[in-house]
């Protein structure tokens, strides 16, 4: 039995009063007190203010990116260690808008993913394909090949410690869902390539769908039998709205 999740990825939205408003928030509305496991994943400055307010909430703190390397001459990144050391339990690998708009490939996710288990954190590895892959038949080729390269890296037991998300590109921010059905064909898909080397390892990862998941739309997605919660971006700074979705995903 696979206890679902819900992340709510702030992005680089809101200042550090609204931030702290919104986790107030959740926690007036217990929205970590349902059956599903519930973090937020605010900007790095936020963190530990965030950890403050939510810690015996029942809400969990994830970021969203980390350093690959250990600690050193990287001027503006933040490593896993420092991550960990302020309350974190998960991080956030291969969001495609770290793919997109920020050149991350596949080796350097990999890293990440490693680099966040050396520390304790719980990657969720992001895969996704572009409106232009899905359309040209090459999803199912994307999608594996950004599980591959983990898999060949870290090895399929690290995925006993990690969560994956489908994130189809063209559903971020879009207002543009994948249906219910195609979630359910690309999650199949994930726990299928998982289960070729572990099929115990496949039975117990979580996957989650994102992509303009809402209130209006969590229940017919997480009642999917290989969707395991939810990545959710715009909706999860409307505490109600975000509360709503969190409960959805509970038993
Ligand atoms: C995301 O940020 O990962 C995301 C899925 O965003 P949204 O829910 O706004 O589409």
């Amino acid at each position: 039995m696979r206890r679902a999740l819900v992340a709510g990825n702030w992005k680089m939205h809101g200042s550090l009063a609204e931030s702290g408003r919104l986790v107030d928030e959740l926690v007036a509305l217990r929205a970590g007190a349902g059956g599903a496991e519930v973090i937020v994943c605010p900007p790095f400055v936020y963190l530990s203010e965030i950890a403050r307010r939510a810690g015996g909430a029942a809400i969990g703190l994830g970021a969203q990116d980390v350093c690959a390397e250990e600690s050193g001459a990287h001027t503006g990144e933040v490593s896993a260690a420092m991550l960990a050391d302020v309350g974190c339990s998960y991080v956030i690998v291969g969001h495609s808008e770290r793919r997109s708009l920020y050149g991350e490939d596949d080796a350097l996710v990999a890293r990440k993913f490693v680099a966040a288990q050396r520390h304790g954190l719980v990657p969720i590895l992001c895969v996704g394909e572009s409106l232009a892959e899905r359309e040209s038949g090459a999803m199912p080729a994307v999608v594996t090949r950004q599980v591959d390269v983990v898999l060949q890296v870290a090895g399929v037991a690290a995925f006993a410690g990690a969560v994956v998300a489908y994130e189809p590109v063209w559903a971020i921010g879009t207002g543009r869902t994948a249906s219910a059905g195609q979630a359910q064909e690309v999650h199949a898909l994930i726990r299928g390539r998982i289960a070729a080397s572990d099929a115990t390892i496949a039975a117990s990862l979580r996957i989650l769908y994102g992509g303009s998941v809402k209130a209006a739309n969590a229940a017919e997605l997480f009642a999917m039998p290989d969707v395991d919660g939810g990545l959710v971006g715009g909706a999860s700074l409307q505490a109600g709205e975000f509360a709503t979705i969190c409960a959805a995903a509970g038993p």
